[in-house]
């Protein structure tokens, strides 16, 4: 990554730094990308927001999956890359990030300024009144209500995206529990993230534009960018002759506005990218 990477220390060099991270600054915690347009195609496609808005047994098949899932996601712990962001804010070079992660693991790490795009998983919403609890709460109403759920599931096979492909005449006996808030039955219950084919909360991109603007640089971080939700980040950049770095394994869309483009290790590069910065040598 040498010559790459020098051509990266120079171009954030004595500019603000926003940073927009996806997926890959996050698998060296352990969490592979949930939403899927960012991994292989695999058995069952992740969930659209549509079908787990209209129909109840795709909510009933989500939570029987999700409940096997959590504590494994619920332990990861932030990776080196989310480290040298954090410290980076401190000292003045990053401004904020924005991610497209749910795994809350940039504020773990000590980032304040932060904006999750696509929500948080270690929150839930009722669909019917909007009220927010935490996944952990409803972790446990969850488990409380099909006792035994973890051993009765346990035989299923675990896929590698932690949720579990699971038997459907085993599903049709999970319960899905009411939201305490307003009694809805049916569970409308819903992770307060955003579901393939759903939309970016207006607050919450207001926000991302609003620290969007502060950028000198725009450092993406771990995403291929197919998803236009971030996308659109890099697409504005180019149009207003911010540069853009891009440190992704693998080829991005944004590519083609790059600057510099540095095929790494997020975890690897981020701490060498921080180490540099402070040297005094810097010109
Ligand atoms: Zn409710």
């Amino acid at each position: 990554m040498g010559v790459n990477l020098d051509a990266l220390v120079q171009l954030v060099h004595g500019r603000r730094v926003v940073a927009l991270t996806g997926a890959g600054c996050s698998t060296e915690s352990g969490i592979p990308d949930y939403r899927g347009p960012d991994t292989p195609p695999r058995a069952r496609p992740p969930i659209q927001h549509r079908e787990f808005v209209d129909h109840a047994a795709a909510r009933q098949r989500y939570w029987a999956r999700s409940v096997l899932g959590w504590s494994r996601f619920s332990a990861a712990q932030p990776n080196p890359a989310h480290a040298a962001l954090a410290e980076l804010e401190q000292r003045g070079v990053v401004a904020g990030v924005i991610t497209q992660n749910v795994d809350g693991l940039h504020g773990a790490a000590g980032s304040r300024a932060v904006v999750e795009l696509h929500g948080a998983l270690s929150r839930v919403r009722c669909l019917a009144c909007s009220a927010i609890s935490t996944r952990d709460a409803l972790q446990a109403r969850l488990l409380a209500a099909n006792p035994n759920w973890l051993e009765r599931a346990r035989s299923a096979q675990l896929a590698p995206d932690g949720d579990a492909d699971l038997p459907d005449d085993l599903v049709a006996g999970f319960t899905v529990v009411d939201c305490e808030a307003c009694g809805s039955a049916s569970g409308t219950i819903m992770p307060d993230v955003v579901f393939f084919g759903g939309s970016v909360p207006r607050a919450t991109l207001d926000a991302a534009w609003q620290l969007f603007d502060r950028a000198e640089v725009l450092l993406v971080i771990g995403s291929s960018l197919t998803v236009f939700s971030g996308f659109r980040f890099v697409r504005r950049a180019a149009e207003r002759g911010v540069p853009v770095g891009i440190l992704n394994r693998g080829p991005t869309r944004g590519d083609p506005h790059a600057t510099v483009r540095l095929d790494a290790r997020a975890g690897t590069a981020l701490p060498a990218l921080a180490r540099a910065l402070d040297d005094p040598r810097l010109p």
